[in-house]
């Protein structure tokens, strides 16, 4: 039984720790900040050392190439990203890339023959950290987002993503893109960045889709005052009338199917001085679930909502939304029989999160594998997979691409 190499592994996931250290021992690898290019170096060196063919696109992408056995073949292609959120992890996306450069390396140790060239990728600004908006380069080449815009978005020191990208040397052409004409498939792996997989211990999440998603901003007008003078009775407390929102919507939402999740996770409260009520309250609510259906039932609770509480006017709009996402049943099926194989435990769930996979999923068949978090810790400097878990991922992720290679 093919595997991949645990202590190749490990080196990889030491290395690559490296580029962006923080003192807690995390990482802060900003898209195209000098870690970032050196991860990027780090990356190049390796796949070209095994033979691979390197080309970036516009926006920067890079997709390292063993060729395969039969010329004209479309690309099978692998990869996450390099980019890190400020102090996160050295999991989340990375280890998609050190996952997939395994395979590639496993591939050419072993002289596995494989048909199709095999492509192990680097996508651009997944995170959003440095650039809005996350996922940026997946939304550009599949449409969604307008190019000249993202090259125009800037960090917090005016420096803008086409003057990065234009500084970091990997900036390519548009005819190098991931295309649904060369490449027959895409699979990342990656962290579930939730407790789910681990609190079962389960190997292996075979991934689904991802869930879709709406978020709404709720907004609540009341009366200013002198909070020394200004009788219970004769207020219009903002925040109050927030706080009861926020208690009713908890207890008609727990209500629905209990794979829903909501968030109330920023409030803005005006005007904020300790000695004036509260007359103009706003916070958001963040619910996710895989079936339109329930999220149709979220949408018809937040609409019931009384249009006045705590004397206060109540006002709503939906800032955005984004659909379901179902990756390949074909993929999904060949991630759960490569798990089978080697015996690992595994189970179908659909991501929390947003990933370029499911951008890319709009364009060619395109599925995920996730590995346990360890306390469904992500987006923070103690996010870890064990290496055992992150050995059963490539293994399945190898078995997958190979299996793809066969069809
Ligand atoms: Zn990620």
């Amino acid at each position: 039984m093919l595997n991949c190499n645990k202590k190749r592994l490990e080196d990889k996931i030491a290395t690559f720790s490296k580029f962006g250290a923080t003192n807690n021992g995390g990482i802060t690898r900003l898209s195209l900040s000098k870690p970032a290019l050196q991860a990027r170096a780090e990356f190049s060196k390796r796949m070209k050392s095994l033979g691979a063919t390197i080309i970036t696109d516009d926006m920067g992408n890079i997709y390292a190439t063993l060729k395969g056995s039969e010329d004209n073949l479309p690309h099978i292609a692998m990869g996450s990203h390099c980019d890190s959120v400020v102090q996160g992890g050295n999991y989340d996306g990375i280890l998609g890339v050190l996952t997939a450069m395994e395979v590639a390396e496993t591939i050419v140790t072993e002289k596995v023959s494989h048909r199709h060239p095999i492509t192990v990728m680097i996508w651009t600004n997944e995170e959003g950290a440095r650039f809005d908006p996350a996922m940026m380069s997946s939304g550009v080449i599949t449409g969604k987002f307008d190019k000249e815009k993202m090259l125009a978005s800037k960090d917090i020191n005016g420096i803008t993503f086409g003057e990065a990208l234009d500084q970091s040397g990997y900036k390519g052409e548009e005819k190098n893109r991931i295309n649904p004409k060369d490449y027959i498939a895409l699979v990342e792996l990656h962290i579930e960045q939730g407790p789910v997989l681990r609190s079962k211990n389960i190997d292996i999440g075979v991934v689904e889709g991802v869930v879709g998603m709406i978020n709404y901003e709720f907004q609540f007008i009341g009366q200013a005052g002198h909070a020394g003078t200004v009788p219970q009775k004769m207020r219009k407390d903002a925040l109050l009338a927030a706080s009861e929102a926020i208690q009713y919507l908890h207890k008609e939402l727990d209500k629905l199917d209990d794979k829903l999740v909501y968030t109330t996770g920023r409030i803005i409260c005006s005007p904020n001085v300790h000695t004036i009520i509260p007359d103009n309250v706003k916070f958001t609510l963040d619910a996710r679930h895989q079936n339109p259906k329930v999220i149709q039932e979220v949408v018809a609770i937040i609409e019931n909502l009384p249009n006045e509480l705590a004397k206060c006017k109540v006002i709503y709009k939906k800032l955005w939304s984004r659909n379901t996402v179902r990756f390949n049943n074909e993929l999904i099926n060949l991630v759960e029989k490569s798990s089978n194989f080697y015996g690992y435990s595994n189970m179908k769930l659909y991501s929390g999160p947003g990933h370029d996979a499911q951008f890319a999923a709009d364009m060619l068949p395109t599925t995920m594998i996730f590995v346990p978090s360890i306390g469904g810790h992500s987006h923070c400097e103690i996010e870890k997979t064990p290496l055992d878990n992150c050995l059963k991922g490539a293994n399945v992720l190898l078995q997958t691409i190979l299996s793809i290679d066969k069809q």
